[in-house]
């Protein structure tokens, strides 16, 4: 097992973070907590990137569909289908379109823990119930009823892996070897 100093996370903004001018500030918070950029690159997503991706957890689909029903649930609300995988369809449907839309900056960050602190630091996945001071509670305002309505999916700045075990496949499916950087920052010479 790599030491916890030496764990990666995969980060993008996606294209409504780009488009928003938020790039600077996201980065600005990942670096404050002391965390290293080790690879960074802009690209527009393919639909098979996309689905690569997200298909990458097996099971993911069904996952957050069951969230989504769960999130209706939770507010007493009727969700529009209570069939998990039918929901996690929609959800794709949604990514396929939201994130070709335009630029994403992708990103590896390193550092202890690196996977759940940027998970931390970007918040919970629907902006209206992101804690105030994370990055999707601070500048995001959107929820699934507002997506659903709309026929969308949830706008939220970004993504962030969400294990390691899930990071280090995200890495390698976006990034090759040359393309991590290794190098000191001035607190670690
Ligand atoms: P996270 O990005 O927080 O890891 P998920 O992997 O569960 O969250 O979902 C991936 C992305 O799909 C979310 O970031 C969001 O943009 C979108 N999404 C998730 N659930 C829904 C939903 N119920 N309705 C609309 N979009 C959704």
């Amino acid at each position: 097992m790599a030491h916890h100093k030496d764990e990666r996370t995969l980060v993008f903004i996606k294209p409504d973070g780009v488009q928003r001018s938020l790039v600077g500030e996201i980065i600005r918070r990942f670096e404050r907590i002391g965390l290293k950029l080790v690879g960074v690159k802009m690209l527009v997503p393919t639909v098979k990137q996309v689905e690569d991706h997200y298909l990458l957890e097996p099971g993911w689909k069904e996952t957050v569909g069951r969230k989504a029903i769960e999130s209706y649930a939770k507010k007493g609300i009727e969700p529009p289908t209570k069939d998990a995988l039918a929901a996690g369809e929609k959800v794709l449907e949604g990514l396929r379109k939201y994130l070709t839309s335009g630029p994403v900056v992708l990103m590896v960050w390193k550092g202890a823990h690196a996977v759940s602190i940027v998970r931390k630091i970007a918040g919970s996945t629907e902006p209206l119930t992101s804690d105030v001071g994370t990055i999707r509670g601070d500048f995001v305002l959107d929820s699934y009823q507002m997506s659903d309505k709309d026929n969308r999916s949830v706008r939220n700045l970004l993504h962030a892996s969400g294990s390691v075990t899930e990071a280090e496949k995200e890495v390698a499916l976006w990034f090759s070897n040359d393309e991590l950087i290794k190098y000191r920052l001035v607190q670690e010479q």
